[in-house]
């Protein structure tokens, strides 16, 4: 399997290339690769009452970059905060077994919450939430194990609660979900 990373708007490539080998790490038999082009925040997506972007559409934009790779998944990151309009904020979205998953590193910052800067920390929430979105597209629903990376995250005490692992039952069925796509 190979999974195309997307810049969305202003990231540090440092925060891509982590996010990228941990992908390449978790999930079996896959490479993933930085997308050279980079999707800029359109002003369109920006509502201006929230402050935030709407995912959806932003969705919508990063899949038309997949059409220019071969890979089989995309993943679009944005250190803008996204919302979907029921609810107050979302810390990603994804095509549920389809191609396209994004995430905001927005609300992963520990200066977000008034906490210190800490780049570990920050780190290893994006890898969850890209792990947790790139399982939606292989056809993972929400897991109600709480460590498993698997589950839904509504605070951020719920992302810092798991791991960026499968628990066993979605770590049997990815691996069938990934065999099917092979054959
Ligand atoms: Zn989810
Ligand atoms: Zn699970």
């Amino acid at each position: 399997m190979k999974i195309a990373i997307l810049q969305v708007g202003m990231v540090e490539q440092s925060v891509l290339r982590r996010i990228q080998g941990s992908v390449s790490q978790v999930f079996p038999h896959t490479e993933s690769v930085i997308l050279k082009e980079v999707l800029s925040l359109p002003q369109e997506a920006y509502d201006d009452k929230r402050g935030q972007y709407n995912s959806s559409f932003l969705l919508d934009l990063v899949r038309e970059y997949l059409k220019k790779t071969d890979a089989n998944k995309i993943l679009g990151i944005t250190s803008a905060d996204l919302y979907v309009p029921q609810l107050n904020f979302a810390f990603g979205e994804a095509e549920l077994q389809g191609k396209v998953a994004l995430i905001s590193l927005h609300r992963l910052e520990p200066e977000f919450y008034g906490n210190s800067a800490n780049i570990s920390l920050f780190l290893e929430r994006a890898i969850k939430e890209a792990v947790h979105e790139i399982g939606h597209t292989l056809g993972l629903n929400h897991c109600s194990n709480r460590s498993c990376v698997m589950s839904f995250s509504n605070t951020i005490g719920d992302v810092d609660r798991k791991k960026w692992e499968f628990c066993q039952k979605c770590s049997k069925q990815l691996s069938k979900l990934i065999d099917n796509m092979h054959h």
